[in-house]
């Protein structure tokens, strides 16, 4: 029989929008050490905006913007939307109108972490980041990987044509998380596939530990079994486990909340295959209920031992 303490946690939770998918997560809670997260969506809120327009000399900006929504329309990562967005008006008052919704977009590739790849109005279009260029052999200025800031760059059959900067805003309870969970005795560890540059400058707003970018998602999965691997390995293990949790929302990251020994879902903007794969859901997408969970989770164990 369940002890009634864990109803009383799992009770707890819900009414906080956090949501357990079973009593175990409460105690693997009071054993963790590390706290891995994801940036976009997690730390951060997870909507781009579109900041700049910069072609290349011979492209025009809104040709550039129309040829990038065309492309973008056929993704629903949050970097597209933002272009969409944009393209349509409806931020910083692009005069790009709906032009690109009648563009023939044919032959479409989303190559995860990387961006697509395309055939607009007849034109061979590549549109992501850095990693994205050099893959097809593009030749770009390497100086824009230094700027702190998440560029979606473009070619056009074959020739580097331009690019667009997007920013995303950290969430608002994002440092406040990590501070609680430093006072709880949890190590912080993001992890992103967005650009170093972008996820070393968040890193030092939110306060983690360590940051790491340019990560593909099985980058991710690598770094997380190392790290589970040096946990198990301590001496200490032997008496105490010590746990490690992933928190993610977006699609990409459902090996790494599966690999996690608690999978932590941001259930509100999250992919449904996250949140299904998940053990632990965050309805409200706030991080510092991520703290609030460890706390039910000790709260919890109190009552039942
Ligand atoms: P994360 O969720 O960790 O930020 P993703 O793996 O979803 O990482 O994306 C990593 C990077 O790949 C993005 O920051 C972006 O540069 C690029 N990218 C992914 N999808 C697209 C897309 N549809 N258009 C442009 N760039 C993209
Ligand atoms: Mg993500």
């Amino acid at each position: 029989s369940i002890p009634l303490g864990y109803f009383g946690g799992i009770g707890a939770g819900s009414r906080q929008g956090i949501l357990f998918k079973g009593s175990v997560f409460l105690d693997l809670m009071t054993q963790l050490k590390i706290m891995v997260m994801d940036k976009t969506g997690t730390l951060t809120k997870g909507v781009f905006r579109v900041q700049e327009v910069r072609p290349q000399p011979g492209v025009s900006p809104d040709e550039l913007v129309r040829l990038t929504a065309a492309l973008e329309s056929k993704s629903t990562h949050p970097v597209a939307t933002a272009i969409l967005d944009y393209a349509q008006g409806g931020n910083a008052g692009s005069r790009a109108g709906e032009g690109h919704l009648s563009i023939p977009v044919t032959a479409v590739e989303e190559i995860a972490g990387h961006g697509l790849k395309g055939t607009v109005n007849g034109k061979e279009v590549l549109a992501g980041n850095a990693k994205l260029l050099r893959k097809f052999g593009v030749a770009f200025d390497e100086a824009l990987t230094q700027i702190p800031f998440t560029i979606v760059m473009v070619a056009i059959n074959g020739q580097f044509a331009g690019y667009v900067t997007i920013a995303d805003e950290v969430k608002e309870d994002a440092a406040a998380a990590v501070q609680e969970l430093h006072r709880l005795g949890i190590q912080t560890i993001m992890l992103s596939g967005d650009k170093s540059a972008v996820v070393q400058a968040v890193a030092r707003q939110v306060g983690v530990d360590q940051a790491f970018g340019d990560l593909l998602p099985e980058d991710k999965v690598a770094h997380v079994d190392r790290l589970k691997a040096e946990l198990a390995a301590n001496p200490k293990a032997k008496r105490r486990p010590a746990r490690l949790a992933f928190a993610g929302d977006g699609v990409n990251d459902a090996p790494v909340v599966a690999l996690a020994d608690i999978g932590i879902a941001m259930g509100g903007l999250g992919s449904d295959a996250t949140v299904e794969t998940a053990d632990v859901v965050i309805q409200t997408d706030q991080p510092s209920k991520i703290a609030t969970a460890v706390k039910i989770g000790k709260a919890t164990r109190n009552i039942v031992w």
